[in-house]
């Protein structure tokens, strides 16, 4: 089922969570031991993020340096048919514009769609660790509006081949990221959020954001698309904070504050366990509120925290 027929069909706030493929080498029990928790939740869907390949430099014996393209973590569309088989949930498989040609992307699609996944999240995705700028692939795609088209071609049976005729026609629902305090390269909110009404305009079916520690940055947010006659749903992206560190790599990972009553309680915490503690009743706190304003779907990153996520859901459903 898309993700936009959970929201209209919804008489309370869904819950949805979003989960990274294992690094290479782990069994899919990794993920099934990742969710199994969360699932008593009934999430109305699982996200699965896409993990371009890195470029690392191996030592040869001679002392040279020899170029190897790495993927830590592949197999987003088998770990969303394996998610939709185990648990009979719908799963949303991230894709994104980097290290795709439009014909991997289209036989991607061509994938999901004889597995019958019904949603895709589709998104630019970032440089390669060690290159300073996002580059697409050659007949690659540059920006997420780019991807967006070639979906929506598919929907209406139109393939990369211009003589294939007849070719059925996909119904992906289609998702975009949209970003409350901006996306890092744009040069300003109001250009960035122009972008994203064109990627609604070109046929985005709903938003989810980047995380966000203050509501009140994705209430502005909603205001301003609203303004701006963007009418889909908006989902809040949701992530706990839980170790000291984070104070300085999220801002820096992510491009998000950390609002200060957050931070200045991180600082007085002498254990990561304390900070989790403080991360947990933070994002309580924050998903109470947002489910107060009618956000349609609380959607949180577990990223290897399940436990607390469960603990979140429990004290917010
Ligand atoms: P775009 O919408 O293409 O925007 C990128 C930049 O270009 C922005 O600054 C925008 O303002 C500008 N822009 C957009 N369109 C145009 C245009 N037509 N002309 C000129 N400028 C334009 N990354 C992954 O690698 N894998 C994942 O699984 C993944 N999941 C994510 C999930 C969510 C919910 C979010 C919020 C992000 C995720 N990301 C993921 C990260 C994402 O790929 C990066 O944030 C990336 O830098 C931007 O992606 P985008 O789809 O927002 O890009």
């Amino acid at each position: 089922m898309k993700v936009t027929e959970h929201i209209a069909q919804a008489k309370d706030t869904l819950i949805s969570f979003e989960i990274l493929p294992p690094l290479k080498g782990k069994s899919i029990e990794s993920i099934y031991d990742h969710l199994d928790p969360l699932m008593a939740f009934k999430p109305a869907f699982i996200n699965v993020t896409y993990h371009r390949s890195e470029h690392m430099f191996k030592k040869r014996s001679d002392g040279t340096f020899e170029k190897v393209e790495i993927r830590k973590r592949p197999g987003t569309v088998a770990i969303c048919a394996a998610v939709m088989n185990h648990y009979n949930v719908d799963a949303v498989p991230h894709l994104i514009c980097g290290g795709f040609s439009r014909e991997e992307t289209e036989n991607a699609l061509i994938d999901l769609n004889f597995l019958g996944v019904d949603n895709v999240l589709v998104l630019r995705g970032d440089a390669p660790k060690n290159e300073p700028s996002f580059e697409p692939e050659p007949h690659g795609h540059r920006y997420a509006e780019e991807l967006l088209h070639q979906v929506v071609n598919m929907n209406n049976g139109m393939y990369l081949e211009e003589d294939l005729q007849g070719g059925v026609k996909t119904k992906f629902c289609i998702g975009v990221a949209g970003y409350p305090e901006k996306h890092f390269e744009a040069p300003n909110l109001a250009t960035d959020m122009s972008y994203l009404k064109r990627k609604v305009e070109n046929g985005a079916d709903y938003i989810i954001t980047q995380m966000f520690f203050d509501n009140q940055k994705f209430f502005d947010f909603v205001k301003k698309c609203r303004e701006m006659g963007i009418t889909v749903p908006i989902i809040p992206g949701l992530k706990p904070m839980t170790t000291r560190k984070q104070l300085t790599v999220l801002p820096r990972a992510f491009h998000v504050d950390i609002p200060n009553d957050l931070a200045t309680e991180i600082l007085k915490c002498k254990t990561d366990k304390d900070v989790e503690l403080v991360g947990t009743e933070w994002l309580i706190q924050q998903s109470k509120e947002l489910k107060e304003f009618g956000v349609p779907v609380l959607h949180y990153y577990t990223l290897g925290k399940p436990e607390v996520i469960r603990k979140v859901v429990e004290a917010v459903v």
